[in-house]
């Protein structure tokens, strides 16, 4: 019973890697000294280097003792490089013979290289100076330091993932694989993008976050990865979050800014924006919030909203603060300004990309004040707060899609995605 499936393959797969790699290089090695030494009389052999008397006998097909006693040699341990050994039985001794079989080997290197092939791995790292010890120190080096996985079939070697995640916010599944092939990885029916790989003592290593939304039903759910036809099913849970119903009621005039075709149409238009993203992270460490201190918070993320008093079928996107029109509002974390524009329902909007599916967004600007294209740091003013679009009064709304699911800016704003403890059962 093998207890450490991906250490033990990996290590036969480096053996055999290696033992392909001397085969080649005996080969090669041999049909140079073949190539080299045709002028040389077919029954004598020169020494090369890193031969030992008991690699010639393998190759000539006779016996060590046969070698010692034919070259009268004091140590058979010790042989030096462009030494020329007497092949017994080629006809040296006895001139008469000169077509003894033996002689037929540098005639005939295909047969050669035959034999080559069957040559015992001990034999072929000694003729090129390996020895096993040196073999088995260059195994150690690729070995993990890490306690013995579990049970997991190739090519996996780990999976560790966020056992519980809050409704609306962030959790993160990391994979490590033996070898370099992307996962997927989904729960549902939702796709997370498996991004970012990082080449790690263990192996390949590969993130991806899963945002839940804020109305995500309380439940039990799979979480699906795949790599090389090989499925794992893991389970975490969706745990209730604590969020209010808001009232919104709004006058006439922003009422007409709800018509469903016009709402869809822009959400279109976003969710375009959300699936083109730089595949790199652009953060580092947690993300700021995008407004001066002393602004109060005043509609969290996650609220489920209610508009004119018809059902609940949305939830507060993002977190407002009451900043008064014309306040800075500063990137979060570095990023690429993906959309910059006004638009009917949102008002003066900004999407910041932040890399591996991360969007900022902020809505209801009074002013725009960055380019599509255009790189910005933590702390840069991308616009001012206003009250454009479907707007109550001038507050700064920051919103965080993560793979176009809206989720909690504060958790970002806490830790630094995707160094959270995570479970690996
Ligand atoms: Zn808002």
């Amino acid at each position: 019973m093998n207890l450490y499936p991906a250490h033990h393959l990996q290590r036969q797969r480096l053996r055999l890697a290696l033992l392909c790699m001397l085969v080649m290089l005996g080969l090669w090695a041999s049909l140079g000294a073949i190539a080299a030494h045709a002028d040389d009389p077919p029954n004598s052999y020169v020494v090369q280097s890193g031969d030992t008397l008991w690699d010639i006998s393998q190759q000539l097909g006779i016996s060590v003792e046969a070698l010692i006693a034919a070259n009268q040699l004091q140590d058979a341990n010790f042989l030096s490089e462009g030494q020329r050994l007497v092949i017994p039985g080629s006809g040296q001794q006895d001139q008469t013979q000169t077509n003894t079989p033996s002689t037929n080997i540098s005639e005939d290197p295909v047969a050669i290289t035959g034999a080559r092939l069957n040559t015992p791995l001990e034999i072929l790292l000694r003729r090129h100076g390996f020895t096993m010890r040196k073999l088995q120190l260059m195994e150690s080096e690729y070995s993990p330091l890490e306690p013995p996985p579990p049970n997991l079939p190739e090519p996996f070697f780990e999976i560790a993932y966020t056992p519980e995640i809050i409704q609306g916010q962030t959790g993160v599944v990391r994979v490590t694989l033996t070898e370099a092939i992307t996962p997927t990885a989904r729960y549902g029916n939702f796709d997370l993008s498996v991004l970012y790989r990082d080449k790690t003592r263990e192996g390949y290593r590969y993130e991806a976050l899963i945002p839940t939304w804020a109305l995500a039903k309380v439940a039990s759910r799979k979480l699906i990865i795949t790599a090389a036809e090989e499925q794992i099913s893991r389970t975490f849970d969706i745990t209730r979050g604590n969020y209010e119903t808001q009232h919104i009621v709004l006058p006439p005039s922003k009422g007409e800014l709800l018509e469903p075709q016009k709402t869809r149409a822009e959400l279109e238009r976003l969710t375009e924006t959300w699936q083109e993203f730089d595949p790199v992270k652009l953060w580092r460490g947690s993300f700021q919030f995008p407004t001066d201190e002393e602004h109060r918070r005043t509609s969290p993320f996650g609220t489920r909203r209610s508009y004119n008093d018809g059902p609940v079928t949305s939830y507060h996107a993002g977190t407002d603060w009451s900043a008064p029109e014309g306040a800075p509002i500063k990137a979060p974390a570095p990023g690429v300004i993906a959309l910059a524009e006004p638009l009917e329902v949102r008002g003066g909007a900004v999407i910041i990309d932040h890399g591996r599916g991360v969007f900022s967004n902020f809505w209801h600007l009074s002013e725009i004040l960055a380019e599509p294209g255009q790189h910005v740091e933590q702390g840069d003013i991308v616009g001012l707060v206003g009250s454009t679009g479907l707007s109550t009064g001038a507050h700064l709304h920051w919103e965080i899609r993560v793979n176009g699911v809206a989720v909690d800016p504060t958790q970002w704003a806490e830790a630094y995605f995707p160094n959270l403890p995570l479970y690996s059962p």
